[in-house]
């Protein structure tokens, strides 16, 4: 299943800007409720979730809304995760109990709700190059009880365990990752990449494929390297006769002039020519 994307960016409250993100934060609403907007004072998040699972982008992947800080009031706990380099997702919730309380264990996701945002983190993953271990609760980045649910973890109603999330996430992940290269799919490198002449095995490099053995057109859409190595220039299209994923996770897709290694360490080198 598929989600569709409301577009609702504003610039409106953006306090900051910045581009390079890193990590994905998962957050609940704190508010028994439904909402799509940033606080004046510049609080909120890129993504907010509603109960039936309609996904609202609130900001830009350039903002930085105030999301993950300490508010001078928290304890940092992550190491590197700050609102500059970080992508905030906002789950809207539900209570059974005190709504006042982060502490009350009533607090609880819908189903729809969490497979959108499961969805979505795969998406972004996938489109940002974020691996799964850089996505995290609010609360594995400062001590706040948030999200809620996914920190008290008693999978109340029909709230899954983080664990649970993670997993389903994957799944869209890697669902993403199968759709996206096959044979006979046209891709655009987003980055130079050197042309090898098969794929690497955990024993053995692949080797080069070399620039002089290159036909004329080929040539054209290279850079020579030291070596007579061929790299594959930015912004090049080819056509995909193969993808197989090698012993280290990273994808290799065989085009007419060679092996390019498309996906390393979860980071995607080429994208599809619509
Ligand atoms: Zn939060």
């Amino acid at each position: 299943m598929t989600h569709k994307i409301i577009n609702a960016i504003s610039s409106r409250n953006v306090p900051c800007w910045g581009s390079r993100k890193k990590y994905i934060a998962v957050h609940y609403l704190g508010v028994a409720g439904q909402a799509h907007d940033l606080a004046s004072d510049g609080c909120g998040a890129h993504f907010y979730i509603y109960w039936n699972g309609t996904i609202y982008q609130r900001c830009s992947l350039d903002a930085v809304p105030w999301a993950v800080g300490t508010a001078g009031y928290y304890t940092q706990k992550h190491p590197e995760a700050r609102n500059s380099n970080t992508i905030s997702i906002e789950m809207c919730c539900k209570c059974d109990g005190n709504a006042a309380s982060a502490e009350d264990k009533r607090w609880y996701f819908t189903k729809e709700t969490q497979e959108a945002c499961a969805w979505l983190v795969a998406k972004l993953r996938h489109e940002q190059g974020i691996p799964s271990t850089n996505v995290l609760r609010h609360y594995d980045i400062v001590n706040k009880t948030c999200p809620a649910p996914y920190v008290h973890n008693n999978g109340y109603k029909t709230s899954w365990t983080w664990t649970t999330f993670k997993q389903r996430a994957e799944e869209y992940f890697s669902a993403e990752q199968k759709r996206e290269l096959k044979p006979g799919m046209k891709v655009k490198l987003t980055q130079d990449i050197a042309l090898r002449d098969s794929v690497s095995t955990k024993p053995q490099q692949a080797g080069y494929v070399k620039y002089t053995q290159l036909s004329a057109s080929a040539k054209k859409k290279c850079r020579r390297l030291s070596g007579n190595k061929a790299k594959l220039k930015k912004g090049g299209v080819v056509e995909i006769k193969k993808a197989v994923t090698a012993w280290d996770g990273s994808i290799w897709v065989q085009i007419k002039s060679g092996w390019l290694p498309a996906v390393v360490k979860g980071k995607y080198r080429v994208k599809a020519v619509l």
